[in-house]
């Protein structure tokens, strides 16, 4: 069956690009009603934007939604990430800010907001999407695909210059809680250079190495106490990955593997999925499908704490 919130949750942070407070808070849904984000800062016109993929403006270091009266919501992957990996499928994500908070650069903060107060099962099936056909899109060395899968799978390589990320490679079957418990502490991370980029573009204003971000300078590691694991970026990327994905509307349900691919390309990928004919289904899961789903299995005392586990 579908799920949504017990009761409301908030939180309270800063944006990471634009540097700015926010509040948000999220609140329970109906069935069918899917995700969801509202700007309660802004008083006139059509003020909802719904998470999905067509919505997607500029996914430039981050996922950014527009609606049809120019209304934006930036930095949506990590709480985007929360909700599907813990198996929330309907929620109304009011905003007074044009960013998500965030937080640490994790989605564990949220996790441990949404499972603290709990989920209430509603009486629809779930409609999840599954993938037919292998779909693939590439650009400048990198790679995105989605193959069909009984499950949601994610994989990922990456390969930077700064020694300290190197290469790095995984794949998890994120049934049986494991989004909760294998990455959704993993930050947002960059090289040193970047910053210094982002921050003359009027980008990552909110950013703290260490606090909410982790920054690579070759063998340096701005991590604040320590990795939270030995290969946290390339979990981190998974984590974005699944916030990505999230925006076919619904948990997708096939192996999507990427390769040095980033928010655009994970975009394009849903936007090639959803134009390829017989590439994709829409299907109301049975019990067997649900129980496979991200979030089934979730347990609580298995979600991370705070405390950093990597020296
Ligand atoms: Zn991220």
């Amino acid at each position: 069956m579908q799920n949504t919130l017990k009761t409301s949750v908030t939180f309270d942070g800063v944006g990471l690009h634009s540097g700015l407070p926010v509040k948000m808070i999220l609140h329970p849904a109906p069935a069918g009603h899917g995700i969801s984000f509202q700007r309660t800062d802004i008083e006139l016109g059509n003020t909802v934007i719904p998470a999905r993929w067509d919505m997607v403006e500029r996914t430039a270091l981050c996922t950014r939604l527009v609606n049809e009266a120019g209304v934006v919501v930036s930095t949506v992957e990590h709480i985007m990430a929360a909700l599907a990996g813990c198996g929330v499928h309907n929620a109304l994500v009011e905003l007074d800010g044009p960013e998500v908070p965030i937080v640490d650069g994790s989605s564990a903060p949220f996790v441990r907001g949404i499972m603290k107060q709990g989920l209430r099962r509603l009486t629809d099936p779930v409609v999840a999407y599954e993938v037919l056909k292998p779909v693939t899109v590439e650009l400048n060395g990198a790679k995105a695909t989605l193959m069909p899968s009984d499950r949601t799978r994610i994989e990922f390589h990456i390969d930077f210059t700064d020694e300290a990320i190197g290469r790095q490679s995984k794949s998890l079957d994120l049934r049986n809680g494991a989004f909760a418990r294998e990455l959704c502490d993993s930050r947002t991370f960059c090289s040193r250079s970047d910053v210094e980029t982002m921050q003359a573009n009027g980008l990552a204003l909110g950013g703290v190495p260490g606090e909410n971000a982790i920054v690579f300078d070759g063998k340096i590691v701005e991590s604040g106490a320590g990795l939270r694991h030995e290969d946290e970026p390339v979990r981190h990327k998974m984590l974005d990955a699944l916030g990505d994905l999230a925006l076919a509307g619904g948990p997708l349900i096939g192996h999507y593997v990427g390769e040095r691919a980033g928010h655009a390309l994970t975009n394009t990928l849903l936007r090639e999925l959803f134009a390829t004919p017989g590439a994709v289904r829409e299907v109301t899961c049975d019990l067997a499908m649900a129980m496979r789903l991200p979030g089934q299995g979730l347990i609580w005392s298995e979600i991370p704490t705070e405390v950093a586990r990597v020296a």
